[in-house]
């Protein structure tokens, strides 16, 4: 079996591949991923989708035919400034107990502990009865058309999948107690630009037609809109799961859609980043471009938003509010809408249970509860196909750890990988069992 510290390494490994996207250069971390298998007996294909882009496939053969079970991980991650860091996000330093690395947490531990599990699995020389195929991409970052579009393409037979294990959930441990966040559905990507026109001229004349200042008025009303909060069932079966018999200001948790309509209850939940955030649509500004020179009226200006909308709302009467509040002084260029929203993964199958009994015989009697993922992962192709999908790393995190992804000086403990080996070893012998329909 694999060790923690031969894991530890082979991750430490893995982070100083730098994989950033753009540009990626996954098949770097293709081929190293490749001569581990190769080490430990295990073939593997490389898909290459443009130069430089790759994808690798590793199969444990199922005793039945179709129908595989995938580990379902991506390669490259996010940019990362050297000089925000407190070491390089490329070095995979080890310190105090964490490996700091760009993609310690998105998700390079994740892909090596599904990959530790898999070669351990295969080790055994059990038969599982579905194929199990262990699946590394690139490109999730930026799209995934070079990753995950490009091998439903390459690979058919993915397309068959009875299911599929990925990111977007993990332990979560808040106030000194710990429930798992198994990740069911995402919020809608609906990106959008605000682009004004005007007059330029010189700063000393105004003359009310200021492209900047259209913007900034039409971005204050968007943003000053409160959308409102909902429960879906995911949500409410996760609040409910979480808040049990907790108070909000001497008000006792009365179930999600009550405490919705209950004061207290709502400006506790809203309080929350994260509770706000699968509770309701949001709206971030994040670049603002106007102007260049401080006695000058611009005559262009724009502003970009990258909204997240509930999984039951609509991109267009999402974008109906939208322009209603934008007015008629700016123009609005959706982006970002050729991704795929297909609705939630259904959790009240062998795979919820699996994965809860688990994890539960690992952690004690937690609570094992379906989530959204506030970002967008790849598995919205194989929901979009009805593939049931979870996302969902076996390791606790803390809010601060879990805030650090795509951040400065991403991290990961070295318990979490012993967690994350011996977690995904079970849920790996779970999916390779005659529980699998
Ligand atoms: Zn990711």
């Amino acid at each position: 079996m694999m060790n923690l510290d031969t894991t530890v390494e082979l991750l430490r490994d893995f982070l100083r591949i730098d994989t950033t996207n753009p540009p990626g250069n996954e098949e770097k971390g293709a081929l190293f991923l490749q001569e581990f298998l190769r080490r430990e007996g295990l073939s593997s294909d490389i898909y290459v989708a443009v130069p430089g882009r790759a994808n690798i496939l590793s199969r444990i053969k199922g005793s039945l035919n179709g129908k595989p079970i995938i580990l379902l991980g991506h390669i490259d991650v996010v940019p990362a400034k050297r000089d925000e860091w407190m070491c390089d996000p490329f070095a995979a330093e080890v310190k105090d107990g964490f490996i700091y690395g760009r993609g310690a947490i998105d998700m390079k531990a994740q892909v090596i502990c599904q990959l530790a599990a898999f070669v351990d699995y295969a080790r055994q020389g059990v038969i599982p009865k579905r194929d199990i195929i262990f699946l590394a991409t690139c490109d999730e970052e930026v799209g995934g058309d070079h990753g995950v579009e490009f091998m439903l393409d390459a690979v058919p037979e993915l397309k068959d999948a009875s299911f599929v294990l990925s990111e977007g959930g993990s332990m979560f441990e808040e106030n000194g107690s710990v429930h798992a966040q198994v990740s069911v559905t995402e919020k809608r990507l609906s990106q959008f630009i605000l682009k004004a026109a005007g007059r330029g001229g010189h700063g000393s004349m105004p003359h009310g037609d200021n492209a900047n200042e259209k913007i900034v008025a039409a971005a204050r009303r968007i943003l000053a809109y409160k959308w409102p909060l909902k429960a879906m069932p995911v949500t409410s079966a996760y609040f409910d799961g979480v808040l049990k018999d907790q108070y909000a200001e001497n008000i006792k948790f009365p179930g999600l859609k009550d405490a919705l309509r209950t004061r207290e209850w709502r400006n506790c939940l809203e309080r929350n980043e994260m509770y706000n955030s699968v509770l309701r649509n949001t709206v971030t500004l994040t670049i603002l471009k106007g102007g260049e020179k401080v006695n000058v009226i611009p005559s262009e200006s724009c502003a970009y938003f990258d909204s997240r909308l509930l999984p039951s709302q609509t991109h267009d009467k999402f974008f109906e509010k939208i322009k209603k509040l934008a007015g008629n002084d700016v123009a609005i260029e959706r982006i970002g809408e050729k991704i795929p929203s297909p609705g939630p993964s259904q959790y009240n199958t062998v795979y919820f249970q699996g994965i809860k009994e688990a994890m539960q015989a690992l952690k004690g009697n937690i609570p094992v509860l379906p989530f959204v993922t506030t970002g967008a992962t790849d598995m919205r192709y194989f929901r979009d196909l009805g593939i049931p999908s979870y996302g969902f790393f076996p390791v606790t995190l803390t809010k601060e750890q879990h805030m650090r992804m795509h951040g400065k000086d991403e991290r990961i403990s070295l318990a979490n990988i012993k967690e994350g080996l011996d977690g995904c070893r079970a849920i790996v012998n779970f999916l390779a069992s005659d529980r699998i329909p």
